[in-house]
């Protein structure tokens, strides 16, 4: 039960491709993420959608590289 509610450092959104928005792939390195093991970043306001939420996720690799 480890919940990061950081600012960190995420790729902006419109760089990212649909299933890195959905969560389906890894925000960093866009690797097909398994629910087991994907890393939950948490819900992000999108910033070029007012209102709009994102929901980053991201393999356990690259989430320990960035904590
Ligand atoms: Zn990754």
């Amino acid at each position: 039960m480890n919940v990061t509610t950081t600012a960190q450092e995420l790729p902006q959104p419109t760089t990212l491709a649909n299933e890195q928005l959905r969560g389906a792939a890894c925000v960093w390195c866009g690797e097909r993420l398994d629910t087991a093991m994907a890393v939950d970043l948490g819900a992000r306001p999108d910033p070029a959608y007012s209102g709009v939420r994102w929901y980053p996720r991201a393999c356990p690799a690259c989430a320990e590289a960035r904590s």
